[in-house]
């Protein structure tokens, strides 16, 4: 079987792991500071908080900004979960915008009429990698006095105008297993501001300045040095990583364009797309149902995936809480996108069955 993920985790990582394990110091300590701040210069950022997943890391980042009851955060449906909920973990109300045909992004067009005097934020997804429109987002932003906060959990890497994802406003990372770089679970937050990093520090210590010392309500949101030292040897491999991904999405998007009826993924204009996801849409046109054509794709052991079948305001959890948005580009997606293979271990074999795949599906 061709699998949609296999993390890459090399001899070094091993030694690393071992290492931080007979040093007895396992909990956050050296190796985590270490982590943040190679992080924090990979990203271009003055500074970088290492946190035990992407869904704190963004909850935090929010915490920080000091979102809170009542506060609206303008966001996207077409994500995954943990977007929606750290909105709603700080009490404050998720407003939906719809997203973009062709990068599966926010729509920078629909941010302003959905501007309200309640509203704090935006928080933005980099989605399967590709960066947002950062200069219409950010000029809006700045124009409506809004923090910017970028899910950038899918994004490690990405780049819009030569500047990393995560550098434009409060930046969130994931470390889970299939993301392009793991350290088992983790996250990080990056940022410029002095003061919000302090706040995120102390938000995933349990409040703490100075040794049980409990300034303000804080989590216990800590990353491990088992993790960190995982990270660090991550690290040093992205650029590697990204590029192997980036060489397998060219691959297979010249043999897709071939393939009437599945749209290959657009790469935006000033923007390094560092596929997290290689995600088609499968249209009308192509004869066969996405379902009818994964499963065919399965038999032929290829493994594939739907990201995402169903956008957040359209997630039981919310229609609970009343959400009745209709966001129809973003529910289109939800019926036509299929992600296939791209991660950097496929061997050229492997990328030649998944076109070959392809072109017998029907
Ligand atoms: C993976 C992911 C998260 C959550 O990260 P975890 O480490 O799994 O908590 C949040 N947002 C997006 C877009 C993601 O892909």
């Amino acid at each position: 079987m061709i699998r949609m993920a296999s993390p890459a985790i090399g001899k070094n990582e091993i030694e690393c792991v071992i290492e931080v394990l007979e040093s007895g110091m396992l909990a956050q300590g050296a190796k985590v500071h270490q982590f943040e701040e190679a992080f924090a210069s990979y990203i271009g950022t003055k500074y970088a908080v290492a946190t035990s997943n992407g869904t704190t890391a963004l909850h935090t980042a929010l915490l920080a900004a000091g979102i809170k009851d009542g506060d609206e955060v303008i966001t996207t449906p077409f994500s995954f979960i943990a977007t929606g909920n750290a909105i709603l973990f700080c009490g404050a109300k998720p407003v939906f915008v719809d997203i973009e045909e062709k990068t599966f992004n926010l729509d920078p067009n629909l941010i302003e009429p959905a501007i309200t005097p309640k509203t704090k934020a935006v928080m933005v997804v980099h989605l399967y990698g590709q960066p947002c429109d950062m200069d219409k987002i950010g000029a809006i932003c700045r124009k409506h006095d809004l923090i910017l906060i970028e899910d950038a959990c899918q994004a490690h890497g990405s780049e819009y105008n030569g500047n990393k994802v995560g550098s434009f406003g409060t930046g969130c990372f994931s470390f889970y297993p299939t993301k392009n770089m793991t350290t088992g679970e983790g996250g990080m937050i990056t940022t410029n501001d002095s003061k919000i990093a302090k706040s995120l520090g102390m938000i995933r210590n349990h409040g703490q300045n100075g040794r049980y010392h409990h300034e303000i309500l804080g989590y216990n949101f800590r990353m491990t040095d088992i993790s960190a030292a995982l990270g660090l040897c991550q690290l040093e491999q992205l650029d590697e990583f990204n590029r192997k991904r980036i060489e397998n999405a060219t691959f297979l998007t010249e043999a897709i364009r071939d393939i009437d009826g599945l749209i290959p993924p657009h790469v935006t204009q000033n923007a390094k797309h560092v596929f997290h996801q290689f995600t088609i849409r499968v249209t009308d046109e192509f004869g066969i149902s996405r379902e009818e054509f994964q499963q065919r794709l399965n038999e032929k052991g290829i493994d594939s995936a739907i990201h995402y079948r169903t956008p957040i305001h359209q997630q039981p959890a919310y229609q609970n809480l009343g959400y009745r948005d209709q966001l129809p580009v973003a529910e289109k997606a939800a019926q036509e996108v299929l992600s296939l293979p791209i991660h950097p271990n496929l061997s050229k074999d492997d990328l030649n069955s998944i076109v070959q795949g392809l072109k017998d599906a029907r």
